[in-house]
């Protein structure tokens, strides 16, 4: 009965708030949708995978996402294919409807692609009052006969994929939360456990399955439409939408793994443990171990200042020697012990609960120790404004970027292939709960981020690569590839989708700044 109350009360807020979203005004540019035309279209030729709110699938849908702020947003309707055939059918009329309305000049109907729903971004993976693509469905995990490599439906969470492959000892380049989705992930890149072994999840993606605008399914691999292959890694949502991944597949025993906790005031030593462990020599890198995630985090509940360090080592042994740097730091108490894939991603993804409001902002720069020093200083003097944030964890992430990892596996469209000293990628998190503090937390953390670069440009130790899946909505990462990578991925959008559907129609995700309004 109570579950049945509450689910009643949801249905009834949905109701409410899907009737504030058909009646407020839309932004400048945006077409509302009535159930009309294309959404018309779509329902009658797609009836069973098109759900309109505040059905259960429409309330279950909504509260799937993890930031708070994307389960703000409430879509006119889903889309969820059960097949790729019915993918296409979709985009069809999607296409046929843009290419309608550009002829007419008018403005695009907008949808968003969704997979996992894991993004911080608002918008990112979700449309106000527009069409959402929920590939959850598309989720199927199947090994090959050889165990050399494994098919992963975009929908699929890396939770799904490790349990799969911990069954048969095998591993996959993969996200280290297992809560994430695998099509976001992969599309922007993907840093892993096993990149010092094999590079990005990316390069690791032997071919991909891909409507394109067009409505044709096709298939992306060496051999197969090769430019798109290497588009698709790092080109995110641009192309296309991938419906499922062959992934290379290795050998792999359980991993040791786990937190170490101490107390704030250990920031100095941990900060010199982690320049010293990423200036290690190439030559002789351990690439069995992971790269360690050093976050610095106040909460505001209890008014702690924290860091919480988590280190993985691929192989299961105690404690491996490269970590030694970590060890002597010493801690508080310790999460490290021998256990599966699953098991170590688990812990990761426990650590970040959904339903909260999110924010993600990154960086990188050299490892300089001054400069990683000074960014701990920028992120003691957000920890002032942060404080009056209900339910406020602030936490600076710093995570190396060797060049161990940077050069394996298959070309991609990344830009880091020739680098060869060692860079860190910065972090910001914030989690808070109310979103009458939104606009602070987004200025300190725009303006934090300001005066690490302001910094690093000064210093020397500046770098422009931005990890995608790290970015806030106003960052670039494609500048951030290089003009000759960006100017590639141009080109691949002008030749898989001459029309600039995915450039114009489809939000969220980053664009490639094109000039598409005369496709
Ligand atoms: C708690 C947490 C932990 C994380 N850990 C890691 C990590 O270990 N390693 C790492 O590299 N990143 C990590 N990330 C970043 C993560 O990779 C991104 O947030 C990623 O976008 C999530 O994937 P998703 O499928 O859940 O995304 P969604 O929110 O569903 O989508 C994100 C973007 O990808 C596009 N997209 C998704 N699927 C497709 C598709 N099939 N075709 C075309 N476009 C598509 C969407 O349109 C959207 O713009 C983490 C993020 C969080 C919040």
């Amino acid at each position: 009965m109570p579950t049945l109350l509450v689910t009643g009360l949801i249905v009834i807020v949905m109701s409410l708030l899907v009737h504030r979203m058909r009646t407020s005004s839309n932004s400048p540019g945006f077409v509302c949708l009535e159930r009309s035309e294309v959404t018309a279209t779509l329902a009658e030729t797609l009836p069973d995978i098109v759900f309109f709110g505040p059905s259960p699938v429409f309330v279950e849908f909504i509260q799937s996402y993890w930031a708070m702020q994307e389960r703000d947003i409430v879509p006119q309707c889903i889309v969820r294919p059960r097949s790729v055939g019915e993918l296409a059918t979709a985009i069809t009329i999607l296409k046929r409807d843009y290419d309608t309305r550009t002829c007419r000049e008018d403005p695009p109907l907008l949808f968003a692609i969704r997979s996992g729903g894991h993004s911080p971004i608002p918008g990112s993976a979700n449309m106000d009052n527009g069409i959402v693509i929920d590939l959850r469905l598309l989720n199927e995990v199947i090994p090959s006969e050889d165990g050399s490599s494994v098919t992963i439906g975009t929908g699929a969470r890396w939770l799904d994929v490790y349990k799969t492959l911990d069954a048969r000892d095998l591993a996959v380049a993969g996200g280290r939360n297992s809560d994430v989705g695998v099509g976001g992930l992969t599309l922007g890149g993907g840093l892993s456990f096993y990149s010092p072994r094999v590079g990005f999840v990316c390069n690791n993606i032997l071919s991909y399955e891909v409507v394109l605008a067009n409505g044709t399914i096709t298939t992306a691999s060496e051999s197969a439409e090769p430019r798109l292959w290497r588009a698709l890694k790092g080109g995110s949502n641009n192309f296309g939408v991938v419906t499922s991944f062959v992934a290379r597949t290795f050998p792999s025993l359980n991993v040791s793994s786990g937190f170490l906790y101490m107390l704030g005031s250990k920031a100095d030593q941990m900060m010199c443990a982690f320049h010293d462990y990423t200036n290690a020599d190439p030559g002789t890198y351990d690439e069995y171990s992971a790269g360690p995630l050093v976050c610095f985090s106040y909460v505001q509940k209890i008014s702690l200042q924290a860091i919480a360090t988590y280190l993985v080592y691929t192989k299961p042994e105690a404690w491996p020697a490269c970590s030694n740097g970590f060890k002597s730091v010493g801690r508080l108490w310790s999460t490290v012990k021998t256990r599966s894939l699953t098991s170590a991603a688990s812990e990761l993804a426990s650590s970040s609960p959904p339903g909260l409001r999110q924010l993600f902002i990154t960086t990188t720069v050299k490892n300089d120790l001054a400069t990683l020093m000074e960014i701990h200083a920028f992120y003691k003097s957000g920890v002032k404004a942060m404080r009056q944030v209900k339910g406020m964890t602030w936490t600076l992430v710093l995570q190396p970027l060797l060049p161990v990892m940077a050069n394996k596996g298959q070309a991609d469209s990344m830009g880091l292939a020739d680098r060869t000293e060692p860079l860190v990628i910065v972090l910001f998190t914030a989690v808070w709960e109310k979103k009458t503090d939104d606009e602070l937390v987004g200025r300190t953390t725009r303006a934090t981020i300001s005066d690490i670069d302001a910094f690093a440009t000064m210093k020397g130790t500046a770098d422009p690569y931005r990890y995608l899946t790290d970015c806030a909505s106003w960052q670039s990462p494609f500048d951030g590839y290089g003009a000759e990578n960006k100017r590639f991925l141009q080109q691949m959008s002008k030749l898989y989708d001459p029309e600039g559907m995915f450039q114009r129609a489809c939000v969220g995700g980053f664009k490639l700044d094109m000039d598409v309004s005369n496709p």
